[in-house]
């Protein structure tokens, strides 16, 4: 805890007394410091491939001149460290975007089942190169929440993206859109959409942090896999926006499921 004290004379009962004063900024220096925090990361993210290009670059105007051979190699690789700076820029980007409009109510209707299908439809190829296996399970009718249907097709992205990347060949990825029984929709709440893979699973002690900023469970995977260590943040701040829940069950070996409870439309007649 931090405290702000102040002491000031100040005239008492014809006497000079003395004004001492408390002040619990604690709230204010965590916040600074988390943006301390902030700024340090994404200066390290940003210079770890910034480096490589400027190490390469050195290499082709020098040792490497004459050397097509290694010139081709060096430019893939300054391919992707490129890839991986535009990655992280955009996610910062969207981080920023959706932190901004935290506090402003989604104004669209959007239906589920064909996010979820728009996402799978897109992510399919990713998924055949995994060598994982996609499956849907949706109700026959559809289910309507108020959101942002980018925003929400931006939450399932990142949640299969990540289950594609982490789980191995020959796993599966189950997407699945549950409608609440009469009691809960009376609660206000919700619906539940539930990303599963039989991945590695992750460790417990690591589960209530997963959507900082930047916290990865092995750092050199997740870059090595095109990471940004953002993916998960962004998806909090969009649940949080549309006054959702998210949570995460994971056994380690069997996998681990993301669920995602949005708030309904209306309350049933
Ligand atoms: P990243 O860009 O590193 O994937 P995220 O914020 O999306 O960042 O995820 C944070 C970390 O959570 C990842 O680095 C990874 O260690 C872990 N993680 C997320 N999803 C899964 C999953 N489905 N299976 C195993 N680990 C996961």
């Amino acid at each position: 805890i931090t405290y702000r004290v102040t002491a000031g004379a100040v005239p008492m009962q014809g006497q000079t007394g003395i004004l001492v004063s408390f002040e619990d900024i604690t709230p204010m220096e965590q916040a600074g410091q988390m943006r301390r925090d902030f700024v340090a990361n994404v200066s390290h993210e940003l210079r770890t491939p910034l480096t490589a290009l400027l190490g390469f670059i050195e290499t082709l105007q020098g040792p490497a001149r004459n050397d097509v051979k290694a010139q081709e190699r060096f430019l893939g690789i300054m391919g992707a460290e490129a890839e991986r700076m535009n990655r992280l820029v955009s996610d910062l980007l969207s981080l920023s975007r959706v932190e901004a409009e935290e506090r402003v109510r989604p104004a669209d209707s959007v239906d589920l089942g064909t996010v979820i299908q728009q996402t799978r439809h897109s992510l399919a190829q990713l998924a055949e190169e995994a060598g994982i296996e996609m499956s849907l399970h949706l109700p026959p009718e559809p289910v309507v929440v108020p959101g942002d249907p980018d925003q929400l097709r931006q939450v399932l992205t990142n949640l299969v993206e990540n289950a594609l990347k982490y789980s191995g060949k020959g796993t599966f990825v189950r997407m699945s859109l549950g409608i609440p029984d009469y009691e809960t929709r009376l609660r206000g709440l919700g619906v539940r959409i539930e990303v599963s893979d039989t991945g590695p699973g992750i460790d417990a002690v690591h589960l209530p942090r997963l959507t900082e900023r930047f916290y990865r469970v092995d750092s050199h995977r997740s870059r090595e896999l095109g990471g940004t260590g953002l993916g998960l943040a962004i998806v909090k701040h969009i649940v949080n926006r549309h006054r959702g829940r998210l949570q995460v069950d994971s056994q380690i070996g069997k996998g681990t499921t993301f669920t995602v409870i949005l708030p309904m439309d209306r309350r049933p007649e």
